[in-house]
């Protein structure tokens, strides 16, 4: 049937399915800068945390180690306290220097256990870290392959919106300028189909009936014109079986099936 009707129908229709594809890949298109960005957002809130991580472990390494050197001058000055208690002459002095020893023995064993927090303080850091770095490998090789998929896409998407767009111009000449306008019109403001079948007459789209007498133009398939309720353009279904079989009622099963 579709050889007895006019041409400009099919173009239009053809043109329509056309950019539906196109819209789609456009947004695909679109999505991809905002998919990267996200990823390497990802990516350098990990490498911050680290950075903050080994930044934390140089300070406690820093203060362990001062603890340290501490705690060595504490033996040194035992040590010459000892000494210094076999050549006391007095039991005064005596008495001085074994209570000079022990306070520094006190001070070191504070130390001591300070000391051996701070290592495991170091150590429990360590092993955050590390975790932290595994953690960094795994996101960058995923976000390394996805890069690559993603631009892999982003050519793809384009090849294909380049190729749409050539032979969307070779549609878009079998249609007259003011039936286009119109369709880019509807097409904008519904941000879907412009261009719909009427069947049973009825608009596909807003369900409206279609008065009698437009509805018999449609059917000769000579003329697109519009709805008269939602404005969008018209061919009659029975001109293109899939759409006729897509707006058919589907028969309703029967009870207890
Ligand atoms: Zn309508």
């Amino acid at each position: 049937m579709n050889d007895t009707i006019n041409p400009e129908i099919i173009a239009l229709r053809t043109l329509q399915k056309q950019d539906r594809r196109l819209t789609v890949l456009e947004r695909k298109l679109a999505a991809i800068p905002a998919r990267v960005k996200e990823l390497n957002g990802d990516l350098q809130a990990l490498e911050h945390m680290l950075d903050n991580e080994r930044g934390k472990l140089e300070e406690t390494r820093a203060f362990q180690a001062r603890q340290e050197s501490q705690l060595a001058e504490e033996e040194d000055h035992v040590r010459q306290g000892k000494a210094r208690l076999g050549q006391v002459k007095n039991t005064r002095e005596y008495n001085a220097t074994k209570r000079e020893i022990d306070s520094t023995r006190e001070m070191m064993n504070a130390r001591t256990k300070k000391i051996a927090e701070l290592k495991s303080a170091v150590a429990e850091t360590e092993a955050r870290i590390a975790k932290m770095d595994g953690a960094l490998q795994g996101l960058r090789a995923q976000a390394e392959s996805e890069n690559a998929r993603l631009q892999a896409d982003q050519a793809k998407y384009e090849r294909a919106i380049a190729k749409s767009q050539k032979s969307r111009s070779k549609l878009t000449s079998g249609v007259s300028k003011s039936i286009l306008r119109n369709y880019e019109r509807i097409r904008r403001r519904t941000g879907s189909l412009a261009f719909v079948p009427a069947h049973r007459e009825r608009c596909t789209a807003c369900k409206m009936v279609i008065p009698h007498i437009i509805y018999t133009q449609l059917l000769k398939g000579k003329e697109i014109l519009p709805c008269e309720s939602c404005s969008r353009l018209l061919y009659w279904s029975g001109h293109f079986p899939a759409d006729e079989k897509k707006h058919e009622p589907k028969p309703k099963a029967a009870p207890g099936t």
